[in-house]
């Protein structure tokens, strides 16, 4: 697949890509508020600063973005044609540090779930049902 962009074109068009409050987040966030649910948002005092944060139930959802965080097996998560070697070594070093968060947070006692973007975009009932079951079930 050649990039459909020249290298400048396509930096800039990737630094517009936002990590904080994206569409899909703000969307599970007002589908679960509906549900019911109350959370804190961006908490910067918890490893890797999480999207949603569940005190009482300590758990966390990281709402990852597809590109960013290198989700595999779709077709958001892929390294770029152009400047690959940047990207890879990019791409790797997010997915490396979201490890390293969520490992770390773990050991605090928390419960870490990680939600695609994707899957949001996809099918948010079935990724709020999952969602849930995880928070009400299951205590670690
Ligand atoms: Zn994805």
């Amino acid at each position: 697949m050649v990039d459909i962009w020249s290298r400048e074109k396509r930096s800039k068009v990737m630094s517009k890509i936002r990590s904080k409050n994206t569409k899909p987040e703000i969307l599970l966030r007002k589908a679960l508020f509906a549900k019911g649910h109350r959370y804190r948002i961006h908490n910067n005092l918890l490893p890797g600063k999480p999207d949603i944060v569940f005190p009482k139930l300590k758990t966390v959802i990281f709402v990852h973005g597809c590109f960013w965080h290198y989700h595999r097996d779709c077709r958001e998560g892929h390294i770029p044609n152009t400047n690959t070697q940047f990207w890879r070594n990019k791409l790797s070093k997010n997915v490396d540090r979201d490890l390293k968060h969520q490992h770390a947070l773990i050991k605090l006692g928390w419960k870490v779930l990680v939600i695609w973007e994707c899957e949001i975009e996809k099918n948010i009932t079935s990724t709020l049902e999952y969602i849930e079951q995880q928070i009400t079930c299951c205590p670690i």
